[in-house]
């Protein structure tokens, strides 16, 4: 079977890289499904999970939002954070989602409620990633 490269790399260095058969994540515009011999193209990211297809099995990576860039045979992601399934730590992501979660219900400025509506994604995005919820 015909397989893709795949590399997820954050601004600490690489998180992620192995040949898959497939690699879906979230675009700003919907939905990307990517399997080799796809167009080339490049397309920014939300804060989403990672869907590996691998050997019959599904690998999982957070990421908080960055960019796609799309060969033939090799996928790059530039995430701002990127975490595999197994490294997600939960009751951190928990933590953070009730920090962000009072800091919304305090409703103070606007710069304050937009980062924490981002906290509040990154951190349920982790949540679900880790349990496998995707
Ligand atoms: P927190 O408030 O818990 O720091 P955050 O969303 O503000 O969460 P980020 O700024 O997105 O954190 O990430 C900072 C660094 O910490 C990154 O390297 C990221 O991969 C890592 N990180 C954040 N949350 C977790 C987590 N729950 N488990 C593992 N690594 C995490």
């Amino acid at each position: 079977m015909k397989t893709l490269k795949v590399s997820i790399v954050t601004p600490d260095g690489p998180v992620y890289e192995s040949n898959v058969e497939m690699v879906s994540t979230k675009a700003h515009s919907g939905e990307l499904g990517i399997l080799p011999g796809h167009i080339p193209m490049v397309a920014p990211l939300q804060i989403a999970a990672v869907r590996l297809q691998k050997d019959n099995r599904q690998e999982l990576v957070a990421i908080s939002g960055g960019f796609i860039e799309v060969r033939p045979d090799q996928v790059t992601i530039l995430a701002q954070s990127a975490e595999k399934a197994e490294n997600i730590d939960v009751h951190r992501a928990i933590e953070a989602k009730k920090r962000a979660e009072s800091y919304l219900q305090a409703k103070r400025d606007d710069l304050d409620f937009k980062r924490a509506e981002f906290a509040l994604k990154r951190a349920m995005n982790r949540i679900s990633v880790s349990e496998n919820r995707y």
